[in-house]
């Protein structure tokens, strides 16, 4: 049997091992999914190691030291700067990160996308904006403090709140976690008015409840989407890089969706 878990601090709330599950049953697999509580970024490895681990999923705050203490990563993950799965194979741990083509995913139903404003510059940003500009999309970074916009000056415009002036987008999205535990917008009203109102489409990454900012979206009639079809997406392909990418996506998403109908 093979042994699978969702790694990250906290953990109590992922739904992965539900979505994982379903799949491992559906797909008639010899495997189980479970979660684990890990305080300690650098213990990452240690821990898949003396769980026994075929694969796991890295969440929040673990994901760049899945990428820095693997033995192998993809390109992608390399681009992005983060892992968010793990594999073991031929005595390796190798990094992957499925967030940007889970969000690729997820927004294929958004037509013609030329520019996007991505709020907020943590790992999901990153994951977000790289995959965007691969797709040729023009993209700039809104975070509320210029610390973490560094890594990101390089390759996209990047603004705070106190320097930001409004533009039209095709797509705003709002990787930050203002609006999951709160009832914060991802920056002030006066800045995302003139914004949200000139744009097409909003997504949020948080999923699960309509936060302030996705409200907001509704109000000025904007096409809207929460995070849950990138979580499934995200959660597709990594459940397929567990298994050599042998298995059917459409089977293993199939599956996971039962599990979100159930939930
Ligand atoms: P990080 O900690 O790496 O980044 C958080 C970002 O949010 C920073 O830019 C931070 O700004 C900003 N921020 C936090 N609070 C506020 C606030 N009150 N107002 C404005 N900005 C704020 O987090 P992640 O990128 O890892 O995760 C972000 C969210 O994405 C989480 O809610 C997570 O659950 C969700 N997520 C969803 C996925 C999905 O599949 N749907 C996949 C992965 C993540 P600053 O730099 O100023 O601190």
């Amino acid at each position: 049997m093979k042994y699978f878990a969702v790694i990250g601090d906290p953990v109590s709330h992922s739904i992965s091992p539900i979505l994982h599950n379903m799949a491992i049953f559906e797909l008639g697999l010899d495997a189980v999914y479970t979660r684990y509580h890990l305080k300690k970024s650098s213990e990452i490895v240690n821990a898949f190691i003396s769980l026994g681990l075929s694969g796991a999923n890295v969440t929040i705050p673990h994901k760049e030291f899945a990428l820095a203490l693997c033995d192998e990563a993809s390109s992608m993950a390399k681009n992005i700067g983060s892992a968010n799965t793990l594999v073991f194979k031929n005595n390796k741990i190798y990094a992957y990160n499925t967030d940007g083509l889970g969000f690729l995913k997820s927004i294929s139903d958004f037509s013609e996308i030329k520019s996007a404003l991505v709020i907020g510059a943590g790992g999901t940003a990153k994951a977000i904006a790289y995959i965007l500009k691969q797709n040729f999309i023009d993209v700039e970074i809104l975070n509320r403090s210029l610390d973490r916009l560094e890594g990101f000056k390089q390759a996209y415009e990047c603004y705070t709140w106190n320097d930001f002036l409004p533009k039209n987008y095709d797509l705003v999205i709002n990787t930050t976690s203002a609006g999951l535990r709160d009832d914060l917008l991802p920056a002030p009203i006066e800045i995302l008015t003139p914004i949200i109102s000139s744009s097409r489409y909003a997504f949020d990454v948080i999923y699960g409840k309509t936060t302030p900012f996705l409200h907001l979206a509704i109000q000025n009639n904007l096409v809207c989407k929460d995070g849950l079809d990138m979580l499934l997406h995200q959660a597709v392909l990594a459940f397929n890089l567990f298994f050599d990418n042998d298995l059917d996506e459409y089977e293993i998403q199939k599956a996971m969706q039962k599990a979100l109908r159930l939930l």
